[in-house]
């Protein structure tokens, strides 16, 4: 059952990048509007929202933690400008909205949206909200630095910071199922992710191994890492960064046993 929410959430709050898009109402007249009962800022984020968020505040705070989670994981620089966030009251009028900003874009639980240069994440109140926010919101914080990110990677990075900050390295839910699958002998490649580009390809499956090798260049052998930070540096300056599977290889080589070998010994010392 749980498994069945997972790939529920997992193909419902994905982003959507849009270049150009559709006419719409500027971003502060849409702030502006009467339907926005609370309005808060968690460091780069503008939150507005349909809703009291009181209740949430906590919650929300981690997003401004978020940036510095990048920074100092990654290298990410701060947002040049703000990021909105549009929370609506359900998913009925989530729903209305999307639809009348977006008519083109399929509908989605949450989503990260970037258009003329500024990003904005919309979500509606749920249990699951401050989940879907930080996903949406690394997303955001990878966008806003770096001028393409690879879907795969995009996705792991969003997955593996989706947590709260406590549960992120050791207590994924994604972590039980890869653990089975490392047993039976399944591992994807990087380069496997690496061929897919669309994320109608993207399944619970293509989640969980973009989320672990996302985990392992982030708690792995130190080469796994700056192998990371080495690509999304070259992105960052325009440089051709290449394909990040062939510079694993060559940092870490036999990257897939040595991922096998990383979540057989992770745990909590
Ligand atoms: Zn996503």
């Amino acid at each position: 059952m749980q498994q069945f929410t997972r790939r529920n959430f997992l193909q419902a709050s994905v982003c959507a990048a849009l270049a150009g898009g559709p006419a719409y109402r500027s971003a502060a007249a849409v702030a502006n509007s009467a339907a926005w009962v609370d309005r808060r800022v968690y460091g780069p984020f503008q939150v507005v929202a349909a809703f009291p968020l009181q209740g949430l505040d906590r919650e929300l705070a981690d997003l401004g933690y978020l940036q510095g989670e990048l920074q100092r994981t990654l290298a990410m620089r701060p947002p040049q400008q703000a990021v909105d966030v549009y929370l609506s009251a359900d998913e009925r009028s989530h729903k209305q909205f999307l639809q009348s900003r977006f008519p083109r874009i399929p509908y989605r639980r949450a989503l990260y949206v970037q258009s003329g240069g500024r990003g904005a994440v919309y979500a509606f109140d749920h249990r699951d909200l401050p989940t879907d926010l930080r996903h949406e919101c690394t997303h955001a914080l990878l966008h806003t630095d770096l001028a393409m990110v690879p879907l795969w990677l995009d996705e792991g990075l969003a997955e593996y910071f989706e947590p709260p900050l406590a549960q992120r390295a050791f207590h994924h839910e994604h972590l039980r199922t890869l653990r089975w699958n490392l047993r039976l002998g399944m591992v994807r490649s990087i380069a496997s992710l690496e061929s897919i580009h669309s994320l109608d390809d993207m399944g619970a499956e293509e989640y969980r191994y973009a989320w672990a090798w996302a985990h392992f260049m982030l708690h792995g052998p130190v080469a796994a890492h700056r192998a990371l930070t080495g690509f999304l540096a070259d992105i960052r300056r325009g440089n051709p960064p290449g394909v990040l599977s062939a510079r694993l290889e060559q940092a870490v080589p036999e990257a897939e046993a040595q991922l096998v070998r990383h979540f057989k010994h992770w745990r909590r010392g």
